[in-house]
């Protein structure tokens, strides 16, 4: 399987995989959103890099080993593919943002600009890798200094543990997804003083009473709690297209009043997810 390893330690934060992804996706520009909590993640843009003045963190779908995003969704519009990367079917897509909700990393975004609202995130530039259209994703092609590569996960798992035993003083001892949540396809290794266990673990999960939890500290797949979870959500298929439309047009009502208010789009921050902040 496929997977990407980023290297907190050699990121200079020049966002070049941040516009490369844009280019290859066709992303157009955001429009900026006071009210929303900005990690720089929206529908528009895939991957972001946060900063704690110190370090540059580029964040992204972690392509789990067993999604819990695909697990809550209840027509299958996620899937994990042969490649390693979870990808999302526009055209099944309700709407409904369980996906959102049980993905422990806050990455799924809305697409609100959409008459047809879904949802949209990373998705390891897999159909053009799997036409051929290129050999990695554009963001690991475009990185200038190899802060994220691109290649096989058990490739990239050896690697992540050469750099740390060549160079104990300055790595921490640790590959973030590895483990944790059954093991991610997209790895990070970082410096001693730079831990990442906010930023990795800065969403929720649900527990048996369906109320959200912070900061699991878990090394299991979540699909089986995610599962039971939902399955807990009375869903009433036939209603859902009316409500979420109709949800469609008061959140576009109020971002539109916000966005008059102000023009500013706020710089993704590090110190921003430490209360926890969640995906809109
Ligand atoms: S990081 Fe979230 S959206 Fe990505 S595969 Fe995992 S659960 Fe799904
Ligand atoms: S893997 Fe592709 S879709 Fe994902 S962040 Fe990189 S360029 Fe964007
Ligand atoms: S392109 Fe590489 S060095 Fe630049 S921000 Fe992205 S990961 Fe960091």
């Amino acid at each position: 399987m496929k997977a990407i390893l980023t290297d907190i330690t050699k990121c200079i934060g020049c966002a070049e995989c941040v516009n490369a992804c844009k280019v290859i996706n066709n992303l157009p520009p955001d429009k900026p959103r006071e009210w929303q909590k900005n990690d720089g993640l929206s529908a528009n843009n895939w991957t972001s890099v946060l900063s704690n003045q110190k370090y540059f963190v580029r964040k992204q779908c972690r392509h789990c080993v067993e999604p819990a995003c695909a697990s809550v969704c209840p027509v299958g519009a996620l899937h994990k593919t042969e490649m390693g990367a979870v990808i999302y079917d526009k055209e099944k897509c309700l709407g409904c943002r369980y996906c959102m909700m049980a993905c422990p990393f806050g990455i799924p975004r809305y697409d609100w600009e959409n008459a047809v609202p879904y949802i949209k995130k990373c998705i390891l530039c897999y159909y053009n890798i799997k036409e051929g259209k290129i050999k990695e994703p554009a963001c690991t092609s475009a990185c200038p200094t190899g802060a994220t590569i691109f290649g096989e996960r058990n490739e990239l798992l050896a690697e992540a543990k050469r750099r740390i035993a060549n160079e104990p003083q300055k790595y921490m001892n640790h590959i973030y997804g590895e483990k944790e949540v059954g093991g991610t396809n997209v790895l990070y290794i970082t410096s001693k003083d730079c831990p990442l266990d906010f930023l990795f673990y800065y969403n929720h999960r649900l527990d048996k009473g369906r109320n959200l939890v912070g900061n699991p500290d878990i090394n299991e797949p979540l699909p089986n709690t995610t599962k039971w979870a939902m399955g807990a959500v009375p869903f009433a298929f036939l209603g859902m297209g009316a409500v979420m439309t109709g949800t469609y047009w008061v959140i576009k009502r109020r971002q539109e009043q916000e966005e008059k208010k102000s023009s500013d789009n706020p710089k993704p921050d590090m110190n921003d997810l430490e209360e926890g902040g969640k995906n809109e």
